[in-house]
């Protein structure tokens, strides 16, 4: 099971309409794919976090040529050497997306390699589908708050509608330019999603670290007296000892991960008791490994893992197989917001069933990428 070739896809398309969330405007989808192929013929896929620029170079150019020839059995131990060398050449850049992207990648081999699905291969299976949330209610260009507001709830009852009984907004208004409102308003279209949805809909709401520590603790007291699930990332994810003072004073639990990575970086964030569920995305906390390990690790701390996932066809795969090891009661972030490459990469799309995905028991990850599709998506 010798490692043959190491490939970086870079993939892109343009959305019909761009969308908002606190930090910034998403006006396209893009994504640095990983395939590995052994010797014997057999395709494993990964996917990158964050823009294709600098993950392809490290993969194609300083990656692949250290990685031909070693035995994608020896998954974990690559995925460590790997860090090694990483954190050696590039210090506190340490670049866990590519981590992600190869780590995920030589797991999906190995699966096909022996017939299996990786959630056998990471432990085994808890569960064959998972509870999933709707993630999205996204800002949109309008001119005043009423109207998308009206969206955002229009948004939230079609997800209950569709099914869902666990849904997730953004907030964190006062951070983007485009959008000329502040934490009252936050905390208004929490409300009237709540009022909307009812009280027996899970709500959780996310604010993309927007927020300085006092407008975070304003904010957190109003969304525990509406029962919100949980808060995340209300702070910048290097202030984990704000993380921390907020945890421990608010009612709402604080969620976080998206910006973490490794297990170390969670151990810390755990030790300091900074959040009350953790966030591993298998693109960008350094692959199924990884996250693997950080929701061992949460279970130890009796704190629940509940992965982010906002990806490809390939990272929501990858989630699901990690998503059906995880103990306790994990979620999956059902990412809704309109995306052509997550919809339409794989043969055999992810769909909900209710208010839960079932998760595949095909060999790998379980994703078929349609190939004609892919090229279509193709940047290069
Ligand atoms: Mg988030």
């Amino acid at each position: 099971m010798q490692i043959s070739s190491v490939e970086a896809i870079p993939i892109h398309r343009e959305l019909d309409e761009r969308i908002a969330i606190a930090q910034k405007w998403i006006s396209s989808r893009e994504y640095c794919l990983v395939r590995v192929t052994t010797d014997e013929g057999v395709t494993g896929w990964g996917e990158c976090w964050g823009p294709v620029a600098g993950n392809r170079e490290i993969v194609e150019e300083y990656v692949a040529p250290w990685l031909e020839g070693r035995d994608v059995r020896n998954v974990e131990q690559i995925h460590d050497d790997l860090v090694f060398k990483l954190t050696g050449s590039y210090h506190s850049y340490t670049p866990a997306s590519v981590v992600g992207g190869v780590d995920i990648a030589l797991w999906d081999a190995y699966g096909k390699s022996l017939g299996l699905p990786v959630s056998d291969l990471l432990g085994g299976r808890r569960r064959d589908s998972v509870r999933a949330y709707a993630t999205g209610h996204f800002w949109t260009e309008v001119d005043d708050f009423e109207t998308l507001k009206e969206r955002v709830v229009a948004e939230a009852t079609g997800h209950v509608d569709a099914g869902f009984d666990a849904l997730k907004n953004k907030i964190g208004f006062q951070r983007h330019p485009d959008f000329p409102w502040g934490w009252r308003e936050d905390v208004e279209l929490v409300a009237a999603i709540r009022e909307a949805v009812g009280d027996d809909v899970r709500l959780m709401t996310d604010a993309n670290h927007a927020y300085d520590l006092a407008t975070a603790r304003r904010v957190g007291e109003r969304l525990s007296d509406l029962g919100v699930y949980w808060l995340e990332e209300p702070v910048r994810p290097h202030a984990v000892d704000n993380y921390a003072l907020l945890n421990r004073e608010l009612d709402v639990p604080l969620a976080g991960g998206e910006c973490w990575a490794f297990e170390h970086e969670f151990a810390r964030v755990l030790d300091a008791g900074a959040v009350g569920v953790t966030q591993p995305d298998v693109t960008s906390a350094g692959g199924l490994t990884s996250t693997r390990r950080v929701a061992t690790l949460s279970d130890a701390h009796n704190v629940q893992c509940i992965p982010h996932v906002f990806g490809s066809a390939v990272a929501l795969a990858a989630s699901l197989q990690v998503l059906a090891t995880i103990p306790g009661e994990p979620m999956l972030e059902f990412d809704r917001t309109p995306n052509p490459i997550r919809d339409d990469l794989a043969v055999d799309p992810v769909t909900n069933d209710g208010n839960s995905v079932p998760i595949p028991d095909a060999p790998g990850i379980g994703v078929d990428v349609d190939p004609d599709v892919l090229d279509s998506f193709r940047m290069d």
